[in-house]
């Protein structure tokens, strides 16, 4: 399948993706819009970034302009739930851009803004709502909608709404809805609880696969910076500088973090803004225009709330903090190198984190060559074994410089071709196939150090 036209997608919809300028359907594409042409059940492990919310809403707007009817008051025909705002956002204005040609009324219900208006863009029914589970129980407590018209039930980024402790919203969502539906469930990992959800939720269904990082990640160019943990913002500050960014996202653990790590930035002169769950939806929605338009070229996040934002020209991804899950890795390096473009992730690793590199080189199958901003009296005598030692481009920090001069001109040598080596092996690795080890998954894991976060907490 090589072209938009094969699908036999409505005429409509096809001239809104040549305007859109897509010329070719993307591998998740190819491979689900046919079958949910026919009405199966999906099961898709995609990640954001691979073309998946076409691969749904395509063969959905085709259906809906082929079974047009008028919509019944307070409900939809087909619900899209996402674990966040910004993603539920972006699922919108897909549906409105591919849509764009047909009649196909579409609202939103999220959390964080005022009730109203979703009820009334409720009142005389919708074909499409997207809503993240919290808004949309809420809604149909207060009767300002009802789910037993809805004939296509889309899942999407199933794995962090379990991680974002959904589960019983979702349940309580599926059991007001017909039994007899079309059930479609998007996840970027497949954890044993996905699996036991799917197979609740879902009919018989086709499973289809792509393997998310591997396009992406050949691309990135990823460096790991060992340091003390105290060191970590002036480290920070000496990486902006001195790398030519065009835009570069920043992954905190915390909401709390993240505004450290703007007001240590803003003091250094360097302009930049958070994005977290805390911030209303205004503000988080006026910081992701900023940083699209690139008014903001530096943007803070904790993993919540940046998962969604699609925003291409990402030139860095920096990991403040390294993730626990490896898996949060991969996601977030995927931010950069998008849309055929090159990026750079660099991951500040401190003392406490070396484990978690360990698991993330294991995941995927490559080590990431690290350069070493540790005192000295806390480097280990020899490098870890599997970290190629690379020196900054900016030349050796005063520290390295001395150990150095200490050593002979062979051993910088050998040192120096390791390096390169190791870093031309990064560039020609396939990437890995998604590859967890037994037993372990994100619901598992993710627990060590967020466990479900309160309603309050949630992006
Ligand atoms: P998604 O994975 O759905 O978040 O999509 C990632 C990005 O790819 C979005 O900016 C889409 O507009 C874009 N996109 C999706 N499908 C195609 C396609 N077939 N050709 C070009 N761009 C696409």
């Amino acid at each position: 399948m090589t072209s938009f036209h094969d699908f036999r997608l409505n005429d409509a919809i096809t001239r809104a993706l040549a305007e859109e300028k897509y010329l070719a359907p993307t591998p998740i594409q190819t491979q689900t819009i046919p079958v949910v042409m026919e009405k199966r059940d999906v099961i898709g492990i995609a990640q954001t970034g691979t073309g998946k919310t076409a691969a749904f809403a395509l063969p959905i707007l085709h259906h809906l302009a082929a079974n047009a009817r008028p919509p019944v008051r307070k409900s939809c025909r087909v619900l899209v739930l996402s674990p966040t705002r910004e993603l539920s956002g972006q699922i919108l204005d897909s549906f409105r851009a591919y849509g764009r040609h047909l009649r196909i009324r579409a609202a939103l219900a999220i959390g964080g803004v005022s009730m109203g208006a979703q009820v009334r863009a409720l009142l005389n029914g919708v074909d499409v709502l997207v809503a993240t589970p919290g808004r949309l129980l809420d809604l149909v407590k207060g009767n300002a909608l009802r789910l037993d018209s809805v004939e296509c039930l889309v899942l999407d980024e199933a794995d962090r709404m379990l991680d974002m402790g959904f589960i019983n919203d979702i349940r309580k969502i599926v059991a007001k809805l017909p039994a007899v539906r079309q059930t479609l469930m998007f996840s970027a990992t497949m954890p044993h609880a996905i699996t036991e959800l799917a197979a609740q939720m879902l009919r018989d269904p086709i499973r289809v696969a792509v393997s998310p990082a591997a396009p992406a990640a050949e691309r990135i160019d990823q460096r790991l910076i060992r340091v003390d943990r105290a060191a970590k913002p002036g480290i920070l500050v000496e990486v902006l500088q001195r790398e030519a960014i065009d835009r570069a996202l920043i992954f905190t653990r915390t909401k709390h973090g993240a505004d450290k790590v703007v007001r240590n930035l803003v003091r250094a002169g360097i302009a930049a803004d958070a994005i977290h769950g805390n911030k209303s939806q205004n503000q988080r929605e006026r910081v992701l225009a900023a940083f699209r338009k690139g008014a903001v070229r530096i943007l803070v996040a904790t993993d919540i709330a940046a998962r969604g934002i699609d925003v291409d020209g990402i030139s860095h991804v920096i990991n403040f903090d390294v993730p626990n899950v490896p898996e949060t890795y991969v996601h977030r390096i995927g931010r950069t190198a998008r849309a055929g473009a090159e990026g750079i992730a660099i991951s500040l690793c401190d003392g406490e984190e070396a484990a978690f590199v360990r698991d993330i080189e294991k995941l995927i199958r490559m080590s990431i060559p690290a350069s070493d901003r540790r005192a000295p009296a806390r480097r280990p005598e020899t490098s870890s074994g599997h970290s190629a030692s690379v020196r900054p481009p900016s030349g050796p920090p005063p520290a390295k410089r001395r150990q150095q001069s200490h050593n002979g001109g062979a051993h910088k040598q050998r040192h120096h071709d390791h390096s390169r080596e190791t870093a031309s092996q990064i560039a020609s690795i396939g990437f890995m196939q998604r590859h967890t080890p037994a037993g372990r998954d994100v619901a598992q894991h993710e627990p060590r150090r967020t466990p479900h976060l309160k309603r309050s907490e949630r992006a």
